[in-house]
């Protein structure tokens, strides 16, 4: 299935390559194309030109194509054709680094201190939740609440859930993103599998914020992130809201189901499902209390960057 690879452009980079791959959610191979095209079609450059990646050439992806579908078995809509493992180290490793969000940032989001203040609370809420979700399930002398941010970008999640009390741990493949994290005494490993051979105690809560959508694979990584939580604890997901996804007119559509980044285009309903796939049941997020205090405390916390409208889901670890 894997093509590509090792060809030059006349550019002389190197080309990245795509595969082909079956629906993520059932995985099964019954394609409906709902938008299809390439990457040098003008709009769709003009759209990935206003991502700002660092020593990114368009000329590398001429002549490639994407195709978002809709499955024909589950009604999941997802990019069928996607970057290959290299082509999307690449891509987070190289094409989005820190200098890309802050440009990124720049050009699309009025970021102000009033907008780090608001995103610090929301983040300071969010821990609460998850640990009131995973709290009601804890014993007593439960010790230590252990939080994973996996994908935790510039690390605002990490240092709020540091500024609560919380062991923290981070996944990031970017070096050059969560040092506002690691200053503050957080753990950041590169990827899953080092997270996994680190052998660290399970977590009692896991946030996956703007994650899942990026996955070429997300459900065998959802079973990995349920091996790594406690029985009973709580998972935060939040992803583009893409109901209703067809070709996208506009920006803001464009990056929800942006073919480079955004290859699983969820609805709250397909987000539930493969949640409950890998054992975890949606729940009602429980009310958070904040006084601006501790708020204010972290509002250097660092830049987030602008989303467009999300689903955002509380979850809870089955016992088995
Ligand atoms: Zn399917």
């Amino acid at each position: 299935m894997a093509q590509g690879g090792k060809r030059k452009t006349e550019a002389g980079c190197l080309r990245p390559g795509f595969e082909d791959r079956a629906c993520p959610l059932c995985g099964a191979d019954r394609p409906e194309s709902l938008w299809q095209g390439r990457f040098d079609d003008p709009d769709v450059a003009g759209h990935l030109a206003a991502f700002h990646y660092s020593g990114f050439s368009p000329l590398s992806l001429t002549g490639e194509s994407f195709r978002l579908c809709r499955c024909g078995d589950c009604g999941m809509t997802y990019h069928r054709r996607v970057l290959n493992a290299a082509g999307l180290l690449r891509l987070y490793g190289q094409w989005a680094d820190a200098a890309q969000a802050r440009r990124f940032e720049e050009a699309h989001r009025q970021a102000g201190p009033d907008e780090t203040a608001r995103d610090a609370r929301r983040r300071l809420r969010l821990v609460l939740r998850l640990l009131a979700i995973a709290g009601s399930q804890r014993g007593r002398g439960a010790g230590v609440p252990g939080v994973l941010d996996y994908g935790a970008g510039a690390g605002g999640t990490m240092v709020a859930a540091t500024a609560l009390g919380c062991r923290v741990v981070g996944v990031e493949p970017s070096a050059t993103r969560p040092q506002d994290a690691t200053g503050r005494g957080a753990v950041i490993y590169p990827d899953l599998a080092a997270l996994e051979q680190a052998g660290e105690p399970p977590f009692d809560a896991v946030v996956l914020d703007q994650v899942l959508e990026h996955l070429p694979d997300p459900l065998p990584v959802l079973h990995r992130i349920a091996a790594l939580t406690r029985p009973g604890g709580a998972l935060f997901l939040a992803v583009p809201d893409c109901r209703g996804s067809t070709v996208p007119q506009g920006f803001d559509q464009f990056h929800r189901v942006q073919p480079l980044e955004h290859l699983n285009a969820f609805t709250p309903d397909t987000l539930d499902r493969i949640a409950r796939a890998a054992g975890f049941r949606p729940v009602r997020p429980p009310p958070a209390f904040l006084g601006t205090r501790l708020a204010e405390a972290i509002r250097a916390a660092g830049a987030v960057l602008w989303q467009p409208r999300t689903t955002d889901r509380f979850y809870r670890l089955d016992r088995t």
